[in-house]
């Protein structure tokens, strides 16, 4: 009920419309994306003029996640002033990451705390931090792009079903995993790890943490996860990129579970993806007018998947960067943008290359085993850079 009022409030506040007319609109940023990296990216970018945010998804959208929110995401929150409405948080509010080795029944607990949301009301909470600093369009889509001959971006949009045309200075990709924004721009498309997760009841207590597990009988399985969420469990499984017949694999883990845990029925499975980095060249900041950031840009943890903190911090450094550029687009502006963009993502690249040197180590059999002798200190030290 709670949970119902504060959404009501939260939709009162954000400010999602559709295009009036079909007139060809300017602005001084498109955002594509309202997920965190994208409102990030408008909020920082709103100081330099007129912002306008395009969602292919009706809002409020309804992306499937752990809802994890990782410490430094509370941090940057802190920063721009913001704290999260308690009624946000659910039942328990902390839970701490566990290591779960299914197959040795050995699990390893740890002091890494993240605070336990729906992604839903979550990404609500979050759009209404924009309300006064950007205009959104929902059920709009990026089509593409070309420059036009004043040093200016034209977008193509299909607002709902209707072409449509914006001006813009500066363009950024915020537009997720299967960014399109990003293929425009002549990259490859990532990789993506598939994502099954299913709402289960529950038919007894579930403990309060972060279980992360892992478990050979789940062939195409790199990492599940079970997280109590009221009087529910929520159960992840992330599976390689290429895998055939996840469902029937992920019937099979709940079956799985439900004879070590007290996970009753699914009450709802969705599916989605997630970036899995080839290697660090990935990673792509943006190329002239056009800014990438969060999966997008090739950000997110690649040992992990926490990816909240990542989309927030290069939305943060994407938005600053083209409020440091002010009015113009000259072409030195342009460099200079890029060039501080490239420079404030320059740790999440290094976070990024270090944890794809270890992500062999930690999927590997013998990786796995080492996790028994690994002293609880340095286990501890792991997780935090994970
Ligand atoms: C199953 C699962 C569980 C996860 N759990 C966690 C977790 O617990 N904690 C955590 O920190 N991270 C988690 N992540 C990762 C996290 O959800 C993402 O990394 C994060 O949301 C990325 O933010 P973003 O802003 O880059 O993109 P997104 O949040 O993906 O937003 C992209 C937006 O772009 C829109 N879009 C796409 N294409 C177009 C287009 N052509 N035109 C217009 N709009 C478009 C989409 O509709 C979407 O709203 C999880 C991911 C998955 C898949």
């Amino acid at each position: 009920m709670l949970l119902l009022a504060v959404s009501a409030i939260i939709v009162a506040m954000t400010n999602a419309t559709s295009p009036s007319s079909t007139e060809e609109t300017h602005v001084h940023t498109l955002v594509v994306g309202t997920g965190p990296a994208g409102i990030l990216a408008a909020y920082h970018a709103a100081s330099a003029g007129p912002v306008l945010m395009v969602d292919r998804f009706t809002l409020p959208r309804d992306k499937s996640c752990g809802g994890m929110i990782h410490p430094l995401s509370q941090d940057i929150f802190a920063e721009m002033g913001a704290t999260m409405p308690p009624e946000l948080l659910l039942e328990p509010e902390e839970v701490f990451f566990r290591y779960n080795d299914w197959d040795k029944k050995r699990s390893y607990d740890t002091k890494l705390g993240f605070l336990n949301v729906d992604r839903k009301p979550f990404d609500e909470w979050m759009l209404s931090l924009i309300a006064d600093k950007a205009d959104i369009w929902d059920a709009c889509e990026y089509q593409g792009h070309e420059e036009t001959p004043d040093g200016r971006l034209r977008v193509r949009l299909n607002a709902r079903g209707q072409e449509r045309a914006v001006t813009c200075d500066w363009l950024v990709g915020a537009d997720g995993s299967r960014s399109r924004v990003r293929r425009a721009l002549g990259l490859k498309p990532f990789d993506c790890y598939l994502t099954v997760q299913d709402y289960c009841l529950r038919t007894g207590p579930v403990d309060a943490v972060f279980d992360c597990f892992w478990a050979e009988e789940i062939p195409d399985l790199a990492i599940g996860y079970v997280i109590p969420k009221n009087e529910r469990a929520l159960v992840g499984l992330i599976y390689y990129p290429g895998t055939k017949r996840a469902h029937e694999q992920q019937d099979h883990a709940l079956e799985m579970l439900r004879e070590r845990l007290n996970i009753g029925e699914s009450i709802k499975r969705e599916a989605w993806s997630a970036l899995k980095h080839r290697s660090v060249k990935d990673i792509v900041s943006g190329q002239g007018q056009v800014l990438l950031v969060g999966e997008a840009g090739g950000f997110l943890s690649p040992t992990s998947g926490e990816g909240i903190s990542w989309a927030l911090d290069s939305g943060r450094s994407a938005g600053r960067a083209i409020a440091a550029g002010g009015a113009g687009t000259s072409a030195d502006t342009v460099e200079a943008v890029q060039a501080q963009h490239r420079r404030d993502t320059a740790h999440l690249r290094r976070m990024i290359s270090w944890r794809l040197r270890i992500y062999p180590v930690m999927t590997s059999r013998w990786g796995k085993s080492l996790l028994g002798f690994t002293p609880k200190p340095l286990i501890e030290w792991i997780t935090r850079r994970i």
